[in-house]
């Protein structure tokens, strides 16, 4: 029997064929407006204008627009976290079902939506539920019992060090890089079996806590670090061997068709909040956090952007979040970004540079891809 296969290298996922489908996929999403936004002067000024219909977004400073952007959706503040799920995670997901790895993120200033969009359970309502367990919920029901297997881990990354969210006694899990493979692995971590939505959301909630406490214990906001869901899903199914590489031997045990057991994972990204940390009368442990955080999201950006220039060289190594990314991001893995902004003019330099990022990621194409066209 052969052993498990890391998740396929080759060839990319039947998602269209054109270079333009390869690419990360990024949407927008606007959160509507709150008391804090209202409270801001008596005519409430919005920075954005969103045009759904052509998918794009206008910047407004003072009521002129700047500049119009186009993304692969726009989100306006009534978009259901059903057809978040559906335009942003459902493909990838689907991919990963069919043995790719994939990585769907939130990127975006604290407090516009990235954990709402990501990490809402929604036990009770499920029309809340954000993008961990629905992505799930996909999987427990696309999979077979029988033959397929699906655990999770869940991390979380705070001044270069990963936490173990499942179990705040492990701290400091190294990130490990099989040299033939490329495979990323996390030994120590826990990886917990899953089998139905119950146990979701009582590990999902867990992670939840541990993240409070952690954060309680540091003296910090769950904004200034990134949580990290890995999915690891293992199916196996008998395929027919039609190109006949293997040799003779086998296929004289195997008459017409082989066991064959795909490895993949999705990682779903909470990262930390995009705003720039103000370092002036900040100390100790706050100086060290803005350059760690800046540390990893600007080595995001640089991979991002490696990426999108088909650089030779993806400079994944310099921080803790890339090296994690690194097996499924770019390559064949499947990527969506989805981009949370507010709406308030108030935040107008940070919304406008969060949208940039965006912009940025939107040329990410497979290289490998690229290469065959
Ligand atoms: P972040 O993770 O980016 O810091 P949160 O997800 O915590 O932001 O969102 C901040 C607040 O706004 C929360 O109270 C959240 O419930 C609310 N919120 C964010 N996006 C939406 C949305 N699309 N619809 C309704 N409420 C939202």
């Amino acid at each position: 029997r052969p052993s498990p296969s890391p998740a396929r290298s080759r060839p990319a996922p039947d998602n269209g064929g054109s270079a333009d489908s390869c690419r990360v996929r990024v949407a927008i999403r606007l959160r509507p407006k709150n008391s804090e936004d209202l409270a801001y002067g008596s005519d409430f000024d919005s920075c954005v204008e969103l045009q759904p219909e052509s998918k794009r977004l206008k910047l407004k400073k003072n009521n002129w627009i700047c500049e119009s952007y186009k993304f692969d959706e726009v989100f306006s503040e009534n978009a259901s976290q059903k057809r978040v799920y559906e335009v942003v995670a459902k493909p990838v997901v689907e991919s990963v079902l069919e043995g790719y790895n994939g990585t769907v993120m939130a990127y975006g200033q604290t407090g516009t939506g990235k954990t709402y969009t990501v990490g809402r359970l929604g036990k009770d309502d499920p029309s809340e539920r954000g993008i961990m367990v629905r992505a799930l919920e996909h999987i427990l029901s696309s999979m077979s019992f029988e033959t397929d297997r699906v655990a999770i881990s869940y991390l979380q990354l705070y001044l270069e060090s990963v936490q173990d969210l499942l179990d705040p006694e492990k701290t400091n899990i190294p990130i490990v890089e099989d040299a033939k493979t490329g495979e990323i692995s996390l030994p120590g971590a826990s990886i917990v079996e899953i089998k139905d939505l119950e146990h979701v959301f009582h590990l999902l909630q867990i992670g939840e806590a541990n993240r409070h406490a952690a954060n309680t214990k540091m003296n910090t906001e769950s904004s200034r670090s990134h949580a990290i869901l890995i999915i690891h899903l293992q199916r196996s199914s008998r395929i027919k061997e039609e190109n006949s590489s293997l040799s003779n031997d086998t296929h004289d045990i195997f008459p017409d068709d082989l066991p064959l057991v795909l490895k993949s994972k999705l990682l779903i990204v909470d990262l930390a909040g995009s705003e720039r940390i103000d370092k002036s009368g900040s100390e100790g442990h706050m100086i060290e956090e803005a350059k760690f955080i800046n540390l990893s999201l600007t080595s995001l950006g640089k991979c991002i952007n490696a990426l999108a220039e088909n650089s030779p060289h993806i400079p994944t190594r310099d921080s803790k979040l890339t090296r994690i990314l690194r097996d499924s991001f770019g390559g064949t893995a499947r990527t969506s970004l989805v981009v949370t902004i507010g709406p308030s003019s108030r935040h107008y330099s940070e919304t406008s540079s969060t949208i940039m990022f965006g912009q940025r990621a939107m040329k990410v194409v497979n290289t490998i891809k690229l290469k065959e066209e």
